[in-house]
């Protein structure tokens, strides 16, 4: 099938590249010519295992090109996917200028019936706004084209979004019941039919309930985060293990194991945009969400509880004081650093005089870009935030080790040589990585969330 994919981020190049893998014809369209001409060198602007092969083998078939055409672009497909980015806009709901400018681009080059997907994560009500847009630019064309949009949000994970997309646990198509809709529709299931093979995986729904499915996803799993922070800084006064608590309470299968990690707050592009809209769209609707308002407080005050674990040891001036920091992307598996807990936590050192050397297996280079921002006018806290290029070179003379992010590469680390590096043998875990006890007999000084702090 010809498809064109609105966007080459994080999830349209992966819809791009999957979509191309099992056969289409796929145009990926950007207006950011800086990443198309990386796609068109044979590079990839983001990191994502598995995504590099894919791409460079389809491009190689021919069913996988990158354009900044727009014309071109909306001739190409018979579904055209708007998979641009939604950030907050400054009152918390989801900015949709970007969703809507694709839509017009759409409106204005059409040539016949188009299938318009919402794969971006969009307020509910959004399509019907699509559709509008559309209808306008076709209007000033004095043109009558069919079209039906359609919500499909994206469930993929940064870090194994290749995989999400390939083996996806389930689709949420929403259509439209008219004619128009019940055409997207089947092109829709025709499209996605390969990956419904072993069994049915397509949630079909009204659109705004699937627009309302993605946020209510979002807003669940985030609720989950909160939670066991809530219960982990309980833990930590009440002295409970809430790494015991957490095997104790998943074995319930009515609350399962999955996302039950305390950690430094959640962090990426999605979580703490999309509770914010929909607390937003709350509002817009008269209606407060009391569990969400809680859940954002919550995760707001966890990015400060390793900064308050490092300040209670050495005191609030850190002037003087070396710390290595491991871990800088949200999470492991990708290079993505937006809302980044690594973010305020190593703001905060800094600004009380320490100097910190961090390293991150991929995000190095993205990190660079983000402090520069984050710390513009700051030229000595700046100047004090060194990157270097392995975890051990980070720790080298540091007096404490922080882990902010859970790459596989620090779960076992050489603790004999951390013990001759660290000048003050502590290690300070935001994701509960190391056993307490095991790191107080080898002399550590060792702090985590919601864990004993075993002498
Ligand atoms: P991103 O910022 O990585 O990519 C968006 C891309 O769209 C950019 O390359 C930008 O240049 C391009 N763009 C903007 N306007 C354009 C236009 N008019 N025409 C063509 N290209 C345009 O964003 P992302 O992380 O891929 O997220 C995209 C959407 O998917 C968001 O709504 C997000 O909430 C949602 N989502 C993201 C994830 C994730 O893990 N990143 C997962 C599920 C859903």
């Amino acid at each position: 099938m010809k498809i064109t994919i609105i966007g080459t981020g994080y999830v349209g190049l992966v819809t791009g590249a999957c979509l191309a893998e099992i056969g289409n014809d796929v145009f990926c369209l950007d207006v950011d010519p800086r990443k198309i001409k990386i796609l068109n060198d044979g590079g990839v602007p983001i990191h994502e295992p598995g995504l590099k092969e894919i791409i460079a083998r389809n491009r190689e078939a021919g069913r996988l090109q990158f354009s900044t055409d727009v014309a071109a672009s909306v001739a190409h497909g018979d579904i055209q996917f708007i998979a641009v980015g939604t950030p907050p806009d400054e009152d918390g709901s989801a900015d949709l200028q970007y969703v809507l400018a694709a839509a017009k681009n759409i409106g204005a080059h059409m040539q016949g019936f188009k299938v318009i997907v919402d794969k971006s994560t969009v307020p509910v009500g959004t399509a019907a706004h699509v559709a509008d847009v559309v209808n306008a630019a076709l209007a000033e064309r004095k043109l009558d084209h069919g079209f039906s949009v359609v919500s499909n949000p994206e469930f993929l994970k940064e870090g194994a979004a290749v995989d999400d997309f390939m083996r996806p646990d389930r689709i949420v198509l929403g259509c439209d019941e008219d004619e128009a809709g019940e055409r997207a529709q089947a092109l829709m299931r025709r499209l996605y039919a390969p990956f419904n093979r072993n069994h049915e995986r397509t949630r079909y729904m009204d659109v705004r309930s699937a627009e309302f499915t993605k946020y209510a996803a979002n807003a669940m799993l985030a609720t989950r985060i909160s939670f066991m922070n809530e219960m982990a800084n309980l833990a930590d006064r009440v002295g409970a293990d809430i790494e015991a608590v957490r095997r104790g309470i998943g074995s319930d299968p009515r609350i399962g194991y999955s996302f039950l990690y305390a950690g430094t707050g959640y962090g990426g592009s999605c979580f703490p945009k999309d509770v914010q809209a929909l607390i937003r769209t709350a509002a817009d609707n008269g209606h407060d969400l009391k569990i969400l308002n809680a859940v954002e407080a919550v995760n707001d005050a966890q990015k400060s509880v390793l900064v308050d674990k490092i300040t209670k040891f050495y005191g609030e001036n850190l002037r003087g004081k070396v710390f290595a920091v491991w871990g800088l992307a949200f999470k492991p598996n990708t290079d993505d650093m937006r809302a980044a807990p690594s973010r305020p936590l190593i703001a905060a050192l800094l600004k009380r005089g320490a100097t910190i050397r961090a390293y991150d297996p991929v995000s190095q280079e993205e990190a660079r870009r983000v402090f520069a921002m984050d710390l513009k006018g700051e030229e000595d806290a700046l100047g004090r935030l060194q990157f270097v290029d392995t975890q051990y070179e980070a720790s080298a003379d540091a007096h404490a080790l922080i882990v902010v992010t859970e790459w596989k590469e620090f779960k076992s680390p050489d603790f004999g040589k951390l013990y001759r590096q660290l000048t003050s043998s502590a290690i300070f875990d935001g994701r509960n990585l190391y056993e307490p006890e095991a790191l107080a007999a080898a002399g550590f000084h060792y702090e985590a969330i919601g864990r004993p702090f075993v002498t």
